[in-house]
């Protein structure tokens, strides 16, 4: 029998989760600046949360969700996207409450779930770190949420970012929009993929972000959200765009642009990347507005405001930027092991030398002190303490810095006692030093 991983899913090496903890603790330490706090949920939830949350004619959940019975037959789902699972955590646990200041800021990261169809950055298990904002409708806090996604995507380097943002209105916009939709696709009925043609009367804003290139012909002449807005939402547009001017943070409107899930009112946005290296025109980061989530999870009225970035995309960018990343730890000290009798003295210096806050490795198969040294060159290790027999008799250790060559004979119970910290930089300083 031989064993596989599931299509779509992936495995982190060391290689690729050194490049994954230092992007997430990148992008962790500017939503700490923003000043959001971590969430953690289970991955998987009620069904019906997501094809209430999500919307039913969503590719999401009409294609792309892991779906199953569990043993107690309750019908459930991998989650496919982090804001629905937010949502309901945030009416269950009450968070709209007194206590908790508004808006509620969250943050999360992990794996979401999609039965695509696998290939460069479309995997099934997928990973993304996301924000929601709760409890308050002002504009700013959509221009501080998009200028906090451009801030992570700047703090990386990343060029050519193009913000793009659009209005869906808020629901007496939308259902006028709706109208004038129904009426402009219907004499065209009969020319729309089947999918559009299931979508025309359920939700007609989703045949505008279809994948069929004809149905994409046809709505290119559809009428525009924007001019469908009413004095409420054209106000709010305006002044998320002023202030995303105020911030001197450029982007571009696109009346056309709908997102995948159906729950967005107001302003929606996506982030996209022209680097030359990934290819054009991609979408690495997509969000909005969405006020009525909370109460149809069953929560009070509470406006909201979110994104997701898709971690995989952005570490394929990060490598076709060929971006420097740093490597997490530098080993301070390797233990050369000489002779069956050092075992147990080794266990105890490796253990001391951590105590002293040092990053150590140690010899644990007995090979030649040749081989030993090459690996603790390879480990890229600062240092090489020897323990031979001899030196287990003398009570010493050999301390050799394996950039100059220099080397000094300690005292193992010199190490071991509570001041070595202090006595350890010294010695180093002059290991380190010219003469
Ligand atoms: P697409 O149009 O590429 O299918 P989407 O609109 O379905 O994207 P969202 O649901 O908005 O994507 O998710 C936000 C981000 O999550 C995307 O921009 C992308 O980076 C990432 N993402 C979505 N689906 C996948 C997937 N199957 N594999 C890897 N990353 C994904
Ligand atoms: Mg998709």
């Amino acid at each position: 029998m031989k064993y596989q991983k599931i299509r779509g899913t992936a495995d982190f090496l060391p290689e690729e989760t050194n490049k994954w903890q230092y992007v997430e603790s990148k992008i962790e330490y500017l939503l700490e600046k923003y000043s959001y706090q971590e969430i953690r949920l289970p991955v998987f939830e009620q069904f019906e949360l997501f094809a209430r949350g999500v919307g039913e004619t969503s590719d999401i959940v009409s294609k792309e969700m892991y779906e199953f019975y569990d043993r107690g037959d309750r019908h459930l789902a991998l989650r496919p996207e982090g804001t629905a699972g937010v949502v309901r955590a945030y009416v269950e646990n009450k968070i709209y409450g007194p206590e908790h200041h508004k808006p509620v800021k969250y943050y999360y990261t992990g794996p979401m779930f999609r039965f695509e169809r696998p290939q460069s950055g479309r995997m099934r298990q997928f990973h993304q770190i996301g924000v929601e904002v709760y409890g308050s409708n002002n504009p700013a806090v959509d221009v501080e949420t998009m200028a906090l996604a451009m801030d992570i995507f700047k703090s990386f380097g990343i060029k050519d970012l193009t913000l793009v943002v659009n209005s869906l209105g808020n629901t007496a916009s939308r259902l006028a929009y709706r109208e004038a939709l129904i009426g402009f696709l219907t004499p065209h009925f009969e020319e729309l993929s089947e999918d559009s043609k299931e979508r025309l009367h359920k939700n007609p804003l989703r045949v505008l972000d279809s994948k069929d290139k004809k149905d994409q012909d046809i709505v290119k002449n559809a009428p525009s959200v924007l001019d469908y807005l009413d004095e409420d939402s054209k106000k709010h547009f305006e002044e998320v765009k002023d202030m995303l001017e105020l911030l001197e943070i450029s982007y571009e409107v696109d009346p056309n642009m709908v997102r995948g899930l159906d729950y967005y009112n107001d302003t929606i946005f996506e982030i996209m990347t022209n680097d030359p290296n990934f290819g054009a025109n991609t979408t690495i980061c997509a969000g909005g507005r969405y006020d009525q989530l909370v109460e149809e999870v069953g929560g009070p009225a509470t406006p909201g405001f979110g994104f997701a970035i898709g971690l995989e995309r952005l570490v394929m960018l990060l490598e076709g930027i060929h971006y420097d990343f740093p490597q997490r730890h530098q080993l301070d000290a390797f233990v050369v092991t000489i002779g069956d009798d050092v075992n147990h003295e080794a266990l105890k210096l490796a253990n001391a030398l951590r105590k002293q806050g040092l990053i150590v490795e140690r010899e644990f198969i007995g090979r030649k002190p040749g081989k030993q040294f090459k690996t603790a060159d390879k480990l890229n290790a600062k240092m090489v303490f020897t323990l031979g027999t001899q030196e287990l008799e003398n009570r010493t250790v050999n301390m050799k810095l394996l950039s100059t060559g220099k080397e000094i004979s300690l005292n193992l119970d010199d190490i071991y006692a509570e001041d070595f910290k202090e006595k350890y930089s010294e010695i180093l300083r002059k290991l380190e030093g010219e003469d």
